[in-house]
């Protein structure tokens, strides 16, 4: 149980974090301990070469003043003074053989390198090297340098203080780095669970909601960070999301109650055909009346189609070059017989020419739709004026402004929504799908439709439509 719990850790973008956090911290206080380290040894023995040079300068000196007894005696004294395991010297001839030296009894392991007397004589100048001897921690550096042409010295230091040095240095170095790793991934860790916690919740009330509590949201903390943008934006598609089924279910139950009445009405009239001592012309009117009611149906089933065609945008409609003022023409012409049977006046003032791609059919669908309501809702006696303009050089506004019932406050708003009937229309006919089915047309042409209203004094439909879009 316990090695699943940490398999499903290792799985965790925190752990991971808490892992690179770590890591890096570790990769760069290496490199910082590997540069100090590198600097201090270096500066160490500059110092330790710096002192051998001297040493060789003196005795330099002492051999040209004095000669070479006058140096072993100096050297003798000196390496003794400093320390028989700290310094020892050799005085060498030119094929490297020691002809003097302090007392070599701790250091007879070093013999002369004969590579480094070679390179001595080859370049003239003083060669260092530094040397290992087996079992002995410490490391000794060796200068040779020429005393004069026919003596060469040999002088080295055990480097003991470097080499103690060093090692406190690494010590401490790997304890205080191992403290400060696990440090860096409890901060890591702490640090990786404060910035994934906000994610979490996400998915916490992602979980709650797929277990069927929609109206579960996310907290937001007032900081604005990425978290808090994400959970802003999840809780905007949820609210998103509540709002479609909302309105998902108030279709269905519209649709349900609007298809329930023209079938009871064909159920109905099914019914009085089979009681049957109907005369023919009884059968016939019963008939003709049954078509109607399915034509009606059909038309409503079909015009829902067309909607979710158009709002899912889905479908590719033809793009005709329409002449748009001489379509809103034509449109007016259809419903004068409509309007001087009501006694209203229609009025229709159009520009010469003025062009936009569409779809034909569907244009003259919505413009039908939308000038049959203002006829149906303007009573005896009113006007309907219809206009067209060009706005910019882009769009084109067909307005239809009518003198009828109007539209409240309250209805306004719902008006375009499927099946809505504001209720002093419920007197006339229709299906409360004509606004719904002109808006997603005048969308899906890349326009839209707006309406201002002021009940008993009249409404005014604008259509906004782009010249030119693809459909
Ligand atoms: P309907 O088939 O009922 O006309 P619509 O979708 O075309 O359905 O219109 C929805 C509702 O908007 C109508 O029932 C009516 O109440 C209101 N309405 C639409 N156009 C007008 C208008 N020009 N004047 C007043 N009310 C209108």
């Amino acid at each position: 149980m316990f090695s699943g719990k940490i398999l499903k850790l290792r799985g965790t973008l925190a752990f991971r974090l808490t892992l690179w956090y770590a890591g890096i911290f570790a990769v760069f206080s290496g490199v910082a301990f590997l540069l100090f380290y590198t600097l201090i040894t270096s500066v160490l023995q500059e110092r330790v070469d710096q002192e051998l040079l001297g040493q060789v300068q003196r005795f330099s000196v002492l051999l040209a003043t004095e000669g070479v007894e006058a140096v072993n005696n100096s050297a003798v004294i000196e390496a003794q003074a400093a320390g028989v395991k700290k310094v020892f010297f050799r005085l060498l001839n030119l094929n490297g053989e020691a002809f003097s030296s302090s007392n070599m009894s701790y250091w007879k392991d070093i013999a002369v390198d004969g590579r480094a007397i070679e390179e001595l004589l080859r370049s003239q100048t003083p060669f260092t090297q530094t040397i290992v001897i087996p079992n002995r921690r410490e490391r000794i550096r060796i200068l040779y340098a020429m005393l004069s042409p026919t003596t060469i010295a040999q002088v080295g230091e055990a480097m003991e203080s470097q080499s103690v040095f060093v090692e406190a240095f690494r010590k401490i170095f790997f304890t205080t780095m191992s403290l400060l790793i696990l440090v860096a991934a409890g901060i890591g860790w702490f640090m990786a669970r404060r910035a994934v916690s906000g994610v979490e919740a996400v998915t916490r009330a992602a979980r709650n909601i797929s277990a069927g509590s929609l109206q579960e949201r996310v907290p937001v903390k007032p900081t604005g960070d990425e978290i808090d943008q994400l959970a802003t934006t999840f809780n905007q598609m949820l609210d998103r999301i509540q709002t479609l089924l909302t309105e998902i279910k108030e279709m269905n139950d519209n649709i349900a109650h609007d298809l329930r009445s023209p079938v009871a009405r064909i159920r109905g009239l099914a019914e009085v055909t089979l009681t049957g001592g109907k005369s023919l012309g009884d059968y016939e009117i019963m008939a003709a009346s049954t078509i109607e009611e399915c034509d009606r149906l059909l038309d409503l089933i079909n015009t829902m189609l067309v909607i979710a065609k158009m709002e899912a945008g889905v479908e590719k409609f033809p793009n005709d070059e329409i002449d748009i003022s001489a379509l809103v023409h034509k449109a007016c012409e259809l419903f004068e017989p409509m309007a001087d049977d009501k006694k209203v006046a229609l009025k229709c003032r159009m520009p010469e020419k003025v062009l936009l791609v569409g779809d034909v059919r569907m244009l003259q669908r919505m413009l039908s739709n939308i000038l049959d309501n203002a006829v149906k809702y303007t009573p005896s006696g009113g006007t309907v004026e219809i206009s067209l303009s060009e706005s910019g050089q882009h769009d084109v506004i067909i307005s239809i402004r009518d003198t009828g019932v109007g539209i409240s406050a309250t209805d306004l708003p719902h008006i375009f929504e499927r099946f809505y009937r504001c209720d002093r229309s419920r007197s006339q006919p229709g299906t409360g799908l004509g606004l719904s089915l002109a808006r997603a047309i005048a969308r899906a042409h890349g326009g839209d439709i707006r309406v201002t209203s002021t009940p008993d004094q009249g409404s005014t439909f604008s259509i906004i439509l782009p010249k030119r879009v693809e459909v």
